[in-house]
């Protein structure tokens, strides 16, 4: 039997009213993530017999325990960890039901949430916390939009919420890092040539009305949240969902990456505002991007490269803007040649800007990002080009932020952007 959960334990209300809602620095009474404590988030699915259905556990302490100073932000490690069962579950939605996480948490009056997996960040309002919104509350959110939305193969769910700094870290190591590594190993497989189809997401355009992401094998959505193998296990849930397929056809122009199924896709679910995009260019009719890209990435001409800049990092870049504002020019939904949003995903991918020569344009990107994706960006790069180590090569702001102070970094590396076609 199924039931609809109506009712939610929470002491705010909940409602995609609130899902455009931020919380800044003075309005804010708590924070977790966001590169200050480590956070992470996990949907699992267990057997059934492991599950005891609406079972909500804190472990650690909660908001007000953890308020050492008056006044002061409270500042804790985050682990979620959402284990649900049913005998219609697969592996292949536990992405899907993960990645709502993001917008259920959003619905929370007082509450925002950005990033997924271990880049989660997770804010609360003072307002909130007076009305008395604690930590079991997001399991009880979470608990009932789980159940609610995805009835059709969620029988049982139990959140557990850890704030201690061990069980963190010690949990994201034992539970979550190997289901993370496990699927991007599964996604690693496919190829944007070796599918019939792609797929449209238009989970943002309630903030970006016109905004369409193709995530293709390749390519994940700029969120970084939807992977291909995500949108086909969408489709499959809620078939009448935000991902749909996009069978490809021909390629209208392989190497900028065109095809007509594609540019007839958004045209139609931009309601005519982008009529056409490539897949593989940031200079010609780039993809939009909303406003949750974990990446931008733009042109530095006089590198003949591009920079790489991921919202983590607050510093200024060497393009002389910081995340923040190249998000307000690349953001809404509209395209801006020369800069797009991009999942960090992408930065192992053999079609990042391929038409603009690829990975090998990339010149400059923060120390943090370079460690988190050198590994697979090394790989792809070696195999396209033979160069080993290419990460080496990249400068980063320990080196030079610095225009001048770059390329002279990039000369004695011998970085291979210099020697290629102008860029622009
Ligand atoms: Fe979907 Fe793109 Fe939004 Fe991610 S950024 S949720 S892929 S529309
Ligand atoms: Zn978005």
């Amino acid at each position: 039997i199924k039931i609809k959960i109506t009712e939610i334990d929470c002491p705010v209300s909940v409602s995609s009213a609130f899902e455009g809602e931020r919380v800044r620095k003075d309005t804010m009474f708590a924070e977790f993530g966001g590169n200050r404590t480590p956070a992470w988030e996990l949907v699992t699915s267990i057997d059934l017999a492991d599950v005891e259905d609406h079972k909500i556990t804190l472990i650690g302490p909660d908001i007000d325990d953890a308020m050492f100073e008056e006044g002061k932000t409270v500042r804790l490690p985050l682990g979620v960890l959402v284990e649900v069962a049913g005998k219609d579950m697969q592996a292949d939605f536990e992405t899907v039901l993960e990645r709502r996480i993001h917008y259920f948490l959003n619905y929370v009056e007082g509450a925002m949430h950005v990033g997924q997996r271990n880049s989660s960040w997770i804010r609360l309002t003072k307002e909130a916390y007076g009305k008395g919104f604690r930590l079991k509350h997001i399991g009880e959110v979470l608990y009932a939009k789980m159940r609610d939305d995805f009835d059709k193969v969620v029988d049982k769910c139990q959140v557990t919420i850890y704030t201690n700094k061990e069980d963190v870290e010690r949990l994201y190591a034992e539970r979550a890092k190997p289901v993370y590594d496990k699927r991007d190993t599964r996604m690693a497989a496919l190829t944007d040539d070796n599918v019939e189809e792609f797929y449209t997401c238009l989970l943002c355009q309630s903030f970006a009305p016109s905004h369409v992401c193709i995530v293709t094998p390749e390519r994940l959505g700029l969120c970084g949240a939807v992977s291909w193998l995500d949108a086909k296990a969408t489709k499959q849930l809620d078939p009448t969902g935000p991902n749909q397929p996009v069978v490809k056809g021909t390629a209208i122009d392989e190497r900028l990456g065109i095809w007509d199924s594609v540019n007839e896709a958004v045209a139609t679910n931009s309601q005519g505002a982008v009529e056409s995009v490539t897949l593989y260019s940031i200079l010609e009719d780039p993809m939009t991007s909303c406003g949750c890209f974990e990446c931008i990435c733009g042109i530095m001409p006089e590198a003949n490269g591009v920079v790489i800049v991921n919202r983590e990092h607050a510093d200024i870049t060497p393009v002389g803007m910081t995340f923040g504002e190249l998000a307000s020019m690349t953001g809404g939904g509209v395209q801006t040649p020369g800069f797009m949003g991009h999942g960090r995903q992408l930065l192992g991918s053999k079609k990042f800007m391929s038409a603009e020569g690829g990975l090998e344009r990339i010149v400059w990107m923060p120390k943090a990002l370079k460690d988190d994706v050198a590994e697979r960006m090394n790989k792809a790069v070696k195999e396209m080009t033979g160069i080993d180590n290419f990460a080496d090569m990249v400068c980063d702001e320990t080196i030079a932020v610095d225009s001048e102070a770059v390329l002279e970094f990039l000369e004695t590396k011998g970085h291979p952007a210099l020697a290629m076609d102008p860029i622009m």
